[in-house]
């Protein structure tokens, strides 16, 4: 006999689904711990408090339900905010819940295993998501923040907060594991003329828009970080000479042909590279001086161009 697979999805808003928890008569037990399930509710509660981290909350939620509803997998995913999270190994039969709360999406999360999830069950996993929503809501809201306080809000690409940890570890790394590493640093050509002939809020767009073909230009692996004003540096890991030279090259081509149409004007910009890979044993001081070297060796050899430290 063939056996339908379960695969349902429904959505989870709080406190509307909440009602679950009033369908449980309060002296009910769990088959698995033989305790009050309210009691399992408060327990669980208290421990997802302890944490504002996305991660640990997961894995606390999964530690704690786990020895109460039998799951193989437990999968939360969260695709505007780019996040997801498994745990286990997925099977067959799925239950799937979207959770809303007040209105706002806070992402899916998703049980698997071998059986089908009886009734009992999935009044139970719903009953016990109750306990999840507002330290997910939470923990949401804080990832969110320390993620802004890493981006420029102008450009949206890393900022210089960012950009000092990341070569930090980036450089470390090249050195202890001797894999390649470039710097190239990029600034906009003549950018004061921009803001003087078309106002400071045209200088914004353009800056915007170098971003983003700067941006369009790189690889996944590639990080792009505002250094300040008209400035920009791109961090390549495992890229040798040859390699951030090609990039640079690209970059700027990008730029160039880029159209910057701002607040009605079409406008042309320009930008100057300046390339330096990392030596064995440099630290990021000296990798960093050396690009800005040669990028004021490109503005001096006439803008719009690359050279290499
Ligand atoms: P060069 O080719 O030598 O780099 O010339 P430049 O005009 O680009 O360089 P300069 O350093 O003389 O001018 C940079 C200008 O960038 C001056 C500053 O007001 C402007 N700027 C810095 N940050 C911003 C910003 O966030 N928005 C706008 N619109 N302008 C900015
Ligand atoms: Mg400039
Ligand atoms: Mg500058």
């Amino acid at each position: 006999m063939k056996t339908v697979q379960q695969s349902s999805t429904r959505d989870f808003t709080y406190p509307d689904l909440a009602q679950a928890s009033r369908s449980w008569p309060m002296e009910a037990t769990t088959i698995a711990t033989k305790q009050p399930v309210a009691d399992e509710g408060v327990r669980i509660t208290r421990a997802l408090q302890t944490t504002l981290d996305l991660e640990e909350l997961l894995e606390t939620f999964h530690k704690e339900i786990t020895k109460l509803i039998s799951y193989t997998s437990l999968a939360y995913s969260n695709i505007p905010q780019g996040i997801e999270y498994a745990v286990g190994k997925a099977a067959p039969h799925t239950c799937t819940y979207h959770l809303v709360i007040a209105g706002e999406s806070l992402g899916e999360l998703s049980f698997t295993r071998r059986k089908k999830f009886t009734d009992p069950e999935t009044m139970m996993i719903e009953y016990l998501m109750c306990s999840l929503v507002y330290p997910l809501r939470n923990a949401l809201k804080y990832k969110h923040a320390l993620q802004m306080a890493l981006k420029d809000p102008l450009t949206g690409v890393n900022n210089r907060v960012a950009m000092d940890s990341t070569l930090q570890r980036e450089v470390e790394l090249a050195n202890r594991y001797g894999t390649p590493l470039s710097l190239i640093a990029l600034d906009v050509d003549y950018f004061k003329r921009i803001n003087d002939n078309y106002g400071h809020a045209t200088g914004d767009c353009v800056l915007k828009a170098v971003a983003s073909a700067a941006l369009s230009s790189i690889r996944s692996t590639d990080i792009i970080f505002r250094f300040g004003g008209e400035e920009f540096i791109i961090l390549l890991s495992n890229t040798d000479k040859e390699g951030a030279i090609c990039l640079a090259e690209r970059i700027r081509q990008r730029i160039q042909t880029a159209k910057y149409i701002c607040n009605e004007a079409m406008i042309v910009a320009t930008a100057s590279l300046g390339v330096a890979c990392l030596d064995k044993g440099e630290n990021v001081h000296s990798l960093f001086s050396r690009a800005d070297q040669a990028l004021y060796h490109a503005k001096a050899g006439g803008r719009n161009c690359v050279k290499i430290a």
